[in-house]
């Protein structure tokens, strides 16, 4: 191993204010009031990396130098001198320190645990403003640089190459990426963590764990995202999805005292996560990409005391006979006195026999930039779809005067997208919007090469194109309520006014009252976003449902605490009796 840290670091910290600034006098008195005030000596490891519920420290004297260690070589990151402080998202994530700290010159410090420097960042805004600031712009430093405790090896064109990049990308972890058709020393690496060809993609976890084409639960696991999650804990309220909808509630649910799980399949971030850029969300004049709003939301719901659990999907409710469990994938049940569902929609998927084979390998679902990294100079791509994902899809693939074919089922894009996305496509000379036109066969070998489309006279012609972006529409995220909870006809959850008196009475709604706004046909499960009838598909209406549901949450709880003291809930009380 290569013993890389008497070199000059990579970052230096003297000359980057937002990852390591200096803290005033003032401020380091405050938060010394909370920690202690210890001398280190050179050579002394505050912090091994792998390790969980590591301290915070501010140099007062001395230095502190940042270092990766890894099965490869230790690189020497960063130097955290006089004023500066430590400490990275993975303290605000409950995960595992990436980075091992050692003294580099003696000195003294001020040190505080894990759970002191969490209350100060909740208690204490212009605090929390400059740790957050420096948290998130040393993990984003970290992500576009790839240096991080992960190594991936594998194909371009490997369909599963890409489905573990994009996890780890929305996860916010960073990982160094070998392609193994093009990096040259990738042959020795693969020998001497004997794996074989054949069984790539391979990630290198954590300086030696060798997974071979891990599914997402075995990269969380290894990973640690959720090891610090209780699973016995009876929650106040648990959330299923943490897309915007889910997110916001648990932002709410936390900042207002609340203990709340979030419980997501995937990774954070629904589908707003794979936008390439969201526009009309208030605030952000010149928009946002949606992994940077799932990034902040996600940090955010941490820091007020969340728990996310990433990579676990919810597969059922319990309801015995009120619904105050979630059944999860791997056979535990989280307990909760209330449950949010805020699980979304997905693309629907159009009927081509062959599109699984292309998933990744030239047919997409999301168009960030992700996506387009796979994509060669001057490829021709095809949007399907007429919604404002599609148009967004569109305008952002043109970028750099790239051809898009835009194919639309009906007679124009009106029906269904934003004027502000029509008037772009329309200005836009290299993108053509073909209506009344679908796709009729995919054809290629491991990858896309040639789409058939079907246009508004019937006929059917073949073009050379190896990307498609499909954005057609989506169906509710409710097959895994197993019928517990009262849908439409379309499989969207109804809530509130929606439920008709007689979609309660087939439902046994046992309570005087009706449902609350949001509150779905079981008393205190609730559901927001894009998986409620009704919807209106928008990022600020998910993140508000998922807000005022809280408030609600608040009201069954506090019936609850009424009805019977001192017993979570008055229904498990009247099932006992
Ligand atoms: C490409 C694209 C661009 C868009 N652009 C805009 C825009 O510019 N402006 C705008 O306002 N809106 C936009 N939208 C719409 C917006 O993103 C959605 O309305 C919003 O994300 C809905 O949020 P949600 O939390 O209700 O659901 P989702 O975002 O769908 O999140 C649901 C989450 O639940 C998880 N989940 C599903 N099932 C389970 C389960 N069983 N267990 C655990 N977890 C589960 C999913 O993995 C997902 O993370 C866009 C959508 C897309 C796809």
């Amino acid at each position: 191993m290569t013993e890389n840290t008497s070199s000059t670091p990579l970052i230096d910290s003297a000359t980057e204010p937002f990852m390591f600034p200096k803290l005033t006098a003032e401020q380091i008195e405050r938060i010394a009031a909370h920690g202690v005030l210890r001398s280190i000596t050179r050579g002394e490891v505050l912090i091994e990396s792998g390790h969980y519920d590591v301290p915070f420290f501010i140099v007062k004297a001395g230095e502190i130098e940042v270092i990766r260690p890894s099965a490869l070589d230790n690189l020497r990151i960063a130097i955290v001198r006089k004023d500066q402080f430590t400490g990275d998202i993975s303290m605000i994530l409950g995960r595992p320190a990436l980075m091992r700290l050692r003294v580099s010159v003696s000195g003294e410090v001020v040190e505080l645990t894990r759970n002191q420097m969490h209350a100060l960042i909740q208690a204490d805004a212009e605090l929390s403003e400059v740790l957050m600031t420096a948290f998130i712009s040393r993990r984003i430093e970290l992500v576009t640089r790839g240096i991080g405790d992960v190594l991936l090896i594998g194909s371009a064109q490997s369909t599963a190459t890409f489905r573990i990049k994009v996890f780890l990308t929305r996860n916010g972890h960073p990982f160094k990426y070998l392609n193994i058709d093009r990096d040259a020393d990738v042959q020795d690496l693969l020998a001497r963590f004997g794996v074989d060809s054949g069984e790539l993609p391979v990630l290198i976890c954590r300086g030696g764990a060798v997974l071979k084409n891990p599914t997402h639960q075995e990269i969380a696991e290894c990973l640690g995202f959720n090891e610090r999650i209780d699973h016995a804990q009876q929650r106040d309220v648990a959330i299923v999805g943490a897309g915007p909808a889910g997110l916001a509630s648990a932002v709410y649910a936390a900042s207002e005292g609340l203990d709340a799980l979030v419980i997501e399949s995937s990774s954070p971030g629904g589908q707003a996560g794979s936008s390439s850029k969201i526009e009309n969300y208030l605030g952000f004049p010149t928009g946002i990409s949606g992994g940077e709003l799932a990034e902040r939301a996600y940090a955010q719901a941490q820091k007020f005391g969340a728990s996310v659990m990433i990579a676990k999907g919810a597969v059922g409710l319990t309801c015995e006979p009120e619904c105050h469990g979630v059944r999860l994938s791997d056979g535990a049940t989280i307990s909760a006195r209330t449950v949010i569902i805020a699980t979304g929609a997905r693309y629907r998927k159009p009927p081509l026999a062959n599109l699984a084979e292309f998933e990744g390998a030239g047919v997409y679902y999301n168009a960030t930039f992700m996506e387009e990294a796979q994509l060669g100079d001057g490829d021709e791509v095809i949007v399907v779809g007429g919604a404002n994902s599609a148009g967004q899809a569109a305008v952002f693939l043109a970028r750099a005067g790239r051809r898009v074919h835009v194919l639309v089922r009906s007679d124009s894009l009106s029906v269904s997208m934003s004027q502000y996305l029509i008037r772009r496509i329309e200005e836009t000379p290299t993108i053509q919007v073909r209506t009344r036109t679908e796709i009729a066969a995919l054809e290629g070998n491991g990858h896309l090469e040639r789409v058939l489309w079907r246009d508004s006279t019937g006929a059917v012609t073949s073009h050379n194109v190896r990307h498609v972006f499909l954005m057609t529409g989506a169906e509710a995220s409710t097959t895994w309520l197993n019928g517990h909870i009262t849908l439409d006809s379309k499989g969207f959850i109804k809530t509130g006014p929606d439920l008709t008196p007689d979609d309660l009475a087939a439902a046994q709604w046992p309570l005087d009252r009706s449902p609350y706004l949001l509150e779905t046909s079981r008393p205190g499960v609730f559901a927001v976003g894009d998986v409620r009838c009704g919807n209106v598909k928008r990022v600020a209406s998910a993140v508000g449902e998922g807000s005022i549901a809280i408030s609600f949450v608040h009201r069954v709880l506090a019936e609850q605490a009424a009805v019977s003291p001192g017993s979570p809930s008055r229904l498990m009380s009247q099932n006992r009796g």
